[in-house]
């Protein structure tokens, strides 16, 4: 009976598996073949857990839709197919958002709706409020988005249709491309894509502004911005970041903005504003969408004399140095990288940006620059070319020097012994502004050196570590 029931089963079995085979062996084949679904390029830092995660894809699932891929061996730029998600084609990527562009301008050149950006943005995390320069934004590539496309501003007066006939596009192309709603829905002011003619530089300005660049490191707390970009002559441009004025030089054949990072701006929201006209006299504007990154400086809490928590002194001394060192006089006196001012570079007793609580918190404040130790009577020099325009006693900074160098740059000297110099000198890098002290409101004697970017203190550091522009 056993035997018989055996057979009789694996019988059964086998006309079973037989079946099953020639149901499931062609939709099986039809897996094999290569896998449909929308693509994600692996950045630096993903791990295929962190991208099941963001994307909320189980693990095994990711590892069975990418079967040629080692999941052990994970590489930047590898492209993994992310299985259930339908409702967009292409490929995914994650960028830093450029200087130049802001939600619009990537949703017209990446062809993306809105609900498209909210969607894919779910995946960083991050609402279309909160796409900032630096930050990450997710996009679909292979739409025939408009990365080679020109732009052109709308000016007062001027139709689409005018518009459209100079950039060699129709009408109806340039509401397509920059998703408006009608050909009226075009405003003065707006920057289109104009598919018909190719470009380059950001979507939200002008193509009369080519190539803008923020270099390394950008937005971060107490650094020195810096923007270049392209224009023509008889354009003006003006700007605006954090209630500071941006200020505009000519420098072989391209236009810098150099603008000091308040320390107090980390983790805050700006506007950086771009505005302008053109050479035929049409204005223009863009709102950068900012958020200021940290960057690390340490913190800590030190007890002091009563009578040193002076704020109506403290005040009153710094609003007297911030408006000898927020004015801006055109002409840039360096040339080539700047020298320290100090002979015991290693002697560093207190960094730039150090944030410090007194006597249980009834004051804070930033340290706005450098302390260099070693003793009193130690040589200041002159890191860079400049033009003496302080010299002399004050009640916190004790025996102080300041020289500008141009642009809009401004250096400082605190707690000397000794004054060489005058206001009026011109000084050369290396020549000796005087000697280090202990004068004014200081522990001991040392060099307090600092190092201002458009009425905003800076790490001085950066500019011995590299020429700006
Ligand atoms: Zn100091």
């Amino acid at each position: 009976m056993a035997i018989k029931s055996n057979f009789k089963t694996s019988l059964l079995l086998s006309l079973l598996a037989a079946a099953l085979l020639l149901v499931t062996t062609p939709a099986f084949a039809q897996e094999e073949a290569e896998a449909e679904g929308v693509r994600y390029v692996v950045q630096p830092g993903d791990t295929l857990s962190s991208i099941s995660v963001r994307f909320d894809v189980a693990l095994n699932e990711l590892i069975e839709a990418n079967s040629l891929i080692n999941p052990n061996n994970l590489n930047v730029g590898d492209v993994l197919v992310i299985p259930g998600i339908d409702w967009i084609e292409g490929t995914l990527v994650l960028q830093p958002l450029p200087i130049g562009e802001d939600y619009v301008s990537l949703k017209r050149r990446y062809l993306l709706s809105d609900a498209d950006m909210a969607r894919l943005n779910r995946f960083t995390s991050t609402s279309p409020e909160q796409i900032y320069t630096g930050f990450q934004v997710m996009l679909a590539t292979e739409h025939g988005e408009l990365t080679e496309s020109a732009r052109a501003l709308v000016r007062p007066g001027v139709s689409l249709l005018e518009l459209a006939v100079a950039s060699g596009d129709s009408p109806w192309g340039l509401v397509a491309a920059n998703q408006l709603a009608g050909t009226w829905a075009a405003l003065p002011g707006d920057v289109l894509f104009t598919p018909g003619r190719p470009g380059n530089g950001p979507g939200g300005l002008p193509g009369e502004v080519a190539n803008l660049q923020m270099v390394a490191p950008g937005f971060l707390q107490g650094a020195t911005l810096q923007l270049n970009f392209d224009a023509p002559a008889g354009l003006t441009l003006s700007g605006e970041f954090a209630g500071y004025p941006l200020h505009f030089f000519r420098h072989e054949d391209v236009w810098v903005s150099l603008q000091g990072i308040p320390l107090d701006a980390v983790g805050e929201r700006y506007s950086l504003l771009l505005s302008g006209t053109l050479p035929d006299g049409s204005p223009f504007a863009f709102a950068q969408p900012v958020r200021v990154a940290g960057a690390g400086y340490e913190r800590a809490n030190l007890t002091v004399r009563p009578e040193l928590l002076d704020d109506q002194l403290n005040a009153s001394e710094l609003a007297y140095v911030a408006e000898i060192m927020s004015q801006v006089t055109p002409e840039r006196l360096w040339e080539r990288g700047w020298g320290w001012p100090h002979d015991l570079v290693n002697e560093i007793t207190s960094g730039f940006g150090l944030f410090r609580t007194y006597n249980g918190g009834l004051a804070s404040s930033y340290h706005t620059g450098v302390d260099f130790g070693g003793g009193a009577l130690l040589a200041i020099y002159a890191p860079a070319p400049g033009r003496v325009v302080f010299a002399g006693p004050l009640d916190i900074r004790g025996n102080a020097t300041i020289l500008d160098h141009g642009w809009g740059v401004f250096t400082g000297y605190w707690h000397q012994a000794e004054i060489y110099v005058s206001v009026g000198d011109v000084v050369e890098p290396g020549q000796v502004l005087g000697i280090v002290g202990g004068t004014g409101r200081v522990n001991g004697p040392h060099l307090h050196w600092e190092l201002w970017v458009g009425g905003v203190p800076v790490q001085p550091l950066d500019w011995l570590a590299r020429t700006y522009p």
